[in-house]
């Protein structure tokens, strides 16, 4: 129902976008949520949360050219000091991240991070990165992993233990197969609340990145950062709107956690 929703939307702020002329934003740190590139997204009945290689290395290439901001990695994009910056972010952990996007992100330099469910991975999916799959990524330059949770659970709906589990086990099994430091966490389903994200910082996390669809200003808690959600059918013209702020009204996730 929701994503019947998001598409009846798409058409309505297609034109809404188009008839804006404003000025692009002049500061913001601006996260970019992708999932799937060339192969079948869980629970994607519409194809939304997958892209088309060849799409997806035209918005790459839109992104290269995009002078405005500067590209940069997730934490560096935390503390750099240029006013306008964009991040790239993958959910899930699909292995079309190593085969499929890595070479095409990696031709432009372009830095990015993979959230990665631990559970989809040991499931042993043929979509889902294997260990040493995990391992090549997170080696690559510019690749930094985080975790997407243990088990895909929306956190919100945990009690304290089964809360903590999901954490702890997800960002230990990801530091054991990558040998490094797993800091960032994106929440399953953008679910999170204060109370979610206060158990995320006590479990040694500094970054949370959420659903909630917008750019981040110099206020944003580092654990509650909002992104801004690329579809599979995003022509490259809707990506560069969404780039230049024209979608930032678009908060169909409801209240802000940031503000309880
Ligand atoms: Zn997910």
């Amino acid at each position: 129902m929701m994503r019947w929703r998001r598409i009846f939307t798409r058409g309505v702020s297609g034109t809404i976008a188009l008839a804006r002329c404003a000025a692009a934003p002049r500061t913001g740190f601006r996260v970019l949520m992708y999932h799937a590139v060339g192969s079948a997204a869980a629970d994607d009945a519409l194809g939304i949360y997958s892209m088309a290689p060849d799409l997806f290395a035209q918005q790459v290439a839109a992104l290269a050219d995009y002078d405005s901001a500067s590209i940069v990695g997730l934490e560096q994009g935390l503390t750099a000091t240029e006013p306008l910056r964009v991040a790239v972010t993958f959910d899930d952990g699909y292995r079309d991240n190593l085969y499929r996007a890595a070479p095409v992100l990696q031709k432009h330099g372009i830095p990015f991070t993979v959230f990665v469910c631990t559970g989809f991975m040991r499931q042993g999916s043929g979509n889902y990165l294997t260990p040493g799959e995990l391992k090549e990524l997170a080696a690559l330059p510019g690749v930094t992993i985080g975790s997407h949770g243990a088990t895909h659970t929306p956190l919100t709906g945990l009690d304290e233990r089964a809360l903590h589990d999901e954490l702890a086990t997800s960002k230990a099994y990801l530091e054991d197969v990558t040998g490094r430091a797993v800091t960032g966490l994106s929440y399953p389903h953008g679910a999170v609340d204060r109370r979610v994200r206060d158990a995320a910082a006590a479990a040694g996390y500094t970054i949370g990145a959420g659903s909630r669809f917008g750019s981040n200003g110099p206020s944003r808690d580092p654990l509650l950062l909002c992104r801004t959600d690329v579809l599979g059918i995003d022509s490259v013209r809707v990506f560069k709107q969404k780039l230049h702020g024209d979608w930032d009204w678009y908060r169909w996730r409801g209240a802000d956690p940031a503000a309880s």
